[in-house]
């Protein structure tokens, strides 16, 4: 692709592999060139205030000064993803005995997920370098947000999901009327072809894959709005699904950054990575003490999650380690009741990701993991309504009764 020579990517200045350190400049690359490693932007911040962030839209482009986007982004009023609500969970904190509970609800993102961050982030970079087509393997999320940025932005996109992806979401990515593909395999077969399709079409940024740099960077956004929401400081502890890994390592980058940027106080602070017990490459690895994971076949209810050779796994062991945190899974038949603890104790209907992490949360709150007195924040990064088989054959209607007065008394629900 014949990039243009000025490429405004904002404060972002070059790409340095996590691995060896080697940068190279600004453009459409995802592994580095001596060994292969994942490509990280580096930047150079200018003058980010707290003040000058609160005077900023209220979506994810109030931290523009902080992401690899132009300096002039083409926002489309209402129709951007961020600034979801942080909701006080004093319910869920009583009945697992924590004493102060936040859960940072990212199902209220335009399509639904938190992916609507990455995606919106991804759009950017990716027209700034010159593609013309958004693209990408999918675990159903991204399918959805994809397709629905793209049809906004008015160009193509092209999506690639597992043939066996909940009903749901499949309808939830048709409708925006892009490219849209099912593929007889797991996510991992997925993304393998979608690799494969990114070195054939050069217009094609594959948001997760050749754009992977610029994409996970919007992640970080959730951590920025976690520390504003709760006043300008770090919670002393958080739980975070873990798909792919990309969204914990962000929060704590976006941690890291708030603090060297002066806009948090330094704090020490415990992270947690969320997985279902069907597809647990990391928490077994973090279980087992080791620095690399074994890749999985996963089996999951918990499909927007099932990544079973996770890009950045060794990355969230790293984190957990490094914070004094854990990675830890659950069953999916816990991970049901977290779905149904959410929705009974908060009116948060979460999908089968939100019940990973209250799974998780609980299952580290009775184990004694977590400091029951210290401050915790969830993310609940999807909305109920995606995943309604998950919960479908545990949940009915109290009765059902005749339209008289009788039938109800007999019932007896009084
Ligand atoms: C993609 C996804 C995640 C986790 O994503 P990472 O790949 O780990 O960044 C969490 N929850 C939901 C609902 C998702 O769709
Ligand atoms: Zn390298």
């Amino acid at each position: 692709m014949a990039l243009t020579s000025a490429i405004d990517l904002g404060p972002a200045t070059a790409l340095t592999c996590r691995e060896c350190g080697n940068t190279r400049d600004l453009g459409p690359h995802y592994a580095c060139e001596e060994c292969f490693g994942p490509l990280e932007i580096s930047y150079d911040f200018g003058e980010v205030t707290r003040a000058s962030i609160e005077a900023g839209p209220r979506n994810i482009w109030r931290y523009k000064g902080l992401l690899p986007v132009p300096s002039h982004i083409e926002e489309t009023p209402n129709t951007e993803p961020g600034l979801t609500r942080l909701v006080r969970a004093d319910h869920l904190a009583e009945t697992l005995g924590l004493s102060r509970l936040w859960v940072k609800d990212d199902s209220g993102n335009p399509t639904h997920s938190f992916k609507d961050r990455v995606v919106a982030v991804a759009l950017a970079a990716a027209r700034e370098l010159g593609f013309t087509v958004l693209a990408c393997p999918s675990t159903g999320n991204l399918a959805n947000a994809v397709a629905a940025a793209a049809a906004r932005a008015g160009i193509r996109s092209a999506v690639f999901v597992p043939s066996d992806l909940e009903a749901q979401k499949i309808i939830t990515t048709a409708v925006y009327g892009g490219t849209f593909v099912t593929v007889d395999g797991n996510y991992d077969d997925v993304n393998r072809l979608a690799s494969e399709i990114a070195g054939e079409q050069e217009d094609w940024a594959f948001v997760n894959v050749n754009v992977r740099p610029y994409y996970a960077e919007g992640s970080k956004t959730l951590g920025y709005e976690i520390a504003e929401q709760l006043g300008w400081r770090l919670p002393d502890q958080i739980v975070v699904p873990v798909a792919s890994g990309s969204q914990l390592t962000k929060i704590d980058k976006a941690f890291q950054e708030l603090i060297k940027l002066g806009l948090v106080e330094e704090k020490p602070y415990r992270v947690f990575g969320a997985q279902a017990a069907g597809c647990d490459p990391v928490a077994h690895a973090f279980k087992q003490g080791w620095d690399v994971f074994r890749p999985v076949k996963p089996d999951t209810v918990a499909k927007s999650l099932a990544i079973g050779n996770p890009a950045d796994g060794t990355y969230v062991l790293d984190v957990a380690r490094r914070t004094g945190g854990a990675v830890e899974d659950v069953t999916d038949e816990q991970v049901v009741e977290g779905i149904r603890l959410l929705a009974a104790t908060e009116g948060i209907f979460g999908e089968t990701a939100g019940g990973v992490t209250v799974g998780v949360l609980k299952k580290l709150a009775e184990s004694g993991v977590l400091d029951p007195s210290a401050e915790t924040v969830i993310i609940n990064s999807g909305d109920g309504l995606k995943t309604l088989d998950a919960v479908a054959p545990v949940v009915a209607p109290t009765a059902n009764i005749a339209p008289v007065l009788d039938a109800f008394r007999a019932a007896g629900i009084a």
